[in-house]
């Protein structure tokens, strides 16, 4: 659907990494369908990679709504944006992006100054990024957080300070980690301290990375709504928690299911939406082809984890000894330090049944028929495009709200293993024989039931169609008091 000049713009800003900007873009995309000018404000390094590996340009030509804007996340080009130093561009924004962003939104600022585009009605703004909301105040545009981690995981992170008040946290040298916590209201049966998001793993309250999560959680209630990527019937006893303090929830997950789904209600054959950061090898797809239904184990850790060279060899043993066919993402940079040469097991082993590459299509690997699992890291991306493909799933949990994620798909959910905390290649080889030959028939079940609540969720008339439908009407209704008051508006004086 075309915008007209009196639709509702709103402006999306999420935080400069792959996972948030791309379940972002999808949502920026199923705004412009519904007929919502959006612009989206990339960091300039994420926009050229952008640019560099995609055709989103082509993609959103079709929005005649639709404008990317770029800004600095303050950091030099070199930094390396990954893995422990992600909390530096939390940092670098927050005192260096912040005024320039506040700047491009006042009248006349480039945000506010655009030929045939309405004012920014509203902000839909990465959830960690909470002093959006206190530029968003000062200008009088209504603002909704968007947080792309997983419900439970953000539930987990509001309870945290009850956690430090009964004693749970900080965690102490002699701790049993898999001591069940009381303090997470809802995940009493299976929550230990060990599944907690990673930030809590540490001794010191003042570590920068466990203030940031927490403050910026506790901060939701300011804004006017919470958007997370993720559905009622996945995650419903998270959902109900967080709505006793955010009651204005809109749970519209899988998100790149419904942006799928709604594209093909409107197309035959709808364009791949595809929002990678590195260049796509397809030729995996090739290979896949030539592989027999259900023979592959796909391997990816995202695109923050940064593996030890042991680690590395650990699970190349695991996967080569497992006698399973493999798909690996091994991305650039992502292996720290030099080691011991690649034994010549190993190569063999790779050249008979594996394949690797630096950066996969994913979503359409996780779709192919000859893929029967997903050895992750569980981000939350990756963890709901498992859901959607019905591919069982070996956790593995790098850090973040991944300890979360893991655990609810191995303990609650039933849909794989959770692997936390061990790196040997002898589990490695196990786990792998579990998931593909041993315990295939057992995670067939929930797996498959799993996909179809997912899909179920985000068409015509399910509870994330619905709430997406509530959102849109949200922004459009604010947009229009905000245009029978247009004197009054901050931005217009
Ligand atoms: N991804 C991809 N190709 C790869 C590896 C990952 O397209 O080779 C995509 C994946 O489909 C997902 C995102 O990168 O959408 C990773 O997000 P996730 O939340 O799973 O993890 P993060 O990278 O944020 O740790």
């Amino acid at each position: 659907m075309d915008s007209q000049p009196n639709s509702p713009h709103v402006l999306i800003f999420p935080f400069p990494v792959q996972g948030h900007v791309s379940c972002m873009l999808k949502l920026a995309e199923l705004l412009c369908i519904s007929g919502v000018h959006v612009t989206f404000l990339n960091s300039d390094i994420i926009h050229r990679r952008l640019l560099r590996y995609n055709d989103v340009m082509s993609r959103f030509s079709r929005y005649s709504g639709f404008r990317f804007e770029t800004i600095s996340d303050g950091l030099p080009p070199d930094h390396p944006r990954s893995g422990n130093r992600v909390v530096d561009i939390f940092d670098s924004i927050k005192m260096v992006t912040k005024p320039m962003f506040r700047q491009m939104l006042l009248p006349g600022g480039c945000l506010n100054h655009m030929n045939n585009r309405p004012l920014v009605s509203s902000i839909i703004a990465d959830g960690i990024m909470c002093f959006t909301i206190d530029v968003a105040n000062e200008l009088g545009i209504p603002i909704y957080l968007f947080r792309t981690v997983s419900a439970s995981c953000f539930w987990a992170f509001y309870c945290i300070p009850k956690l430090i008040e009964s004693g749970d946290l900080p965690i102490k040298e002699d701790d049993e980690m898999d001591r069940l916590l009381h303090g997470v209201t809802g995940m009493e049966k299976y929550l230990r301290l060990r599944d907690l998001p990673s930030f809590c793993r540490t001794s010191d309250l003042s570590d920068r990375a466990f203030q940031v999560v927490t403050s910026e959680t506790q901060e939701t209630y300011r804004a006017n709504g919470l958007i997370l990527n993720t559905f009622e019937d996945l995650e419903e006893s998270a959902l109900t928690q967080i709505r006793k303090h955010v009651p204005n929830l809109y749970a519209i997950g899988p998100l790149h299911g419904h942006l799928n789904s709604r594209l093909e209600a409107q197309m035959t054959s709808p364009p791949r939406s595809s929002n990678s950061l590195w260049e796509e090898d397809r030729t995996c797809m090739t290979w896949l082809d030539e592989q027999t239904p259900k023979s592959v184990i796909y391997v990816s850790f995202g695109s923050m984890t940064m593996l030890s060279r042991d680690e590395l060899i650990e699970f190349w043993y695991g996967l080569v000894n497992s006698k399973k066919n493999f798909l690996w993402v091994v991305r650039p940079n992502s292996v720290a330090g030099d080691g011991q040469t690649i034994p010549a097991q190993l190569l063999e082993g790779t050249v008979e049944r594996g394949y690797i590459v630096r950066w996969a299509p994913q979503e359409e690997v996780l779709a192919h028929p000859a893929v029967g699992g997903f050895l992750t890291h569980s981000g939350w991306n990756s963890t709901l495009e498992s859901i959607v493909a019905a591919v069982p799933m070996i956790c593995w949990p790098y850090y973040a709200d991944q300890q979360v994620n893991s655990r609810l798909v191995g303990e609650v959910w039933k849909l794989g293993f959770d692997m936390k905390d061990i790196c040997d290649r002898v589990v490695v080889e196990k786990v792998v024989k579990d998931l593909m030959d041993t315990k295939r028939d057992e995670l067939a079940r929930p797996v498959d039931r799993m996909m179809k609540l997912a899909r179920r969720s985000v068409a015509v008339d399910g509870s994330s169609f619905n709430n997406l439908n509530r959102l849109i009407e949200d922004i459009k209704q604010i947009n229009r008091s905000c245009n029978k008051t247009v004197t009054t508006h901050p931005c217009f004086v």
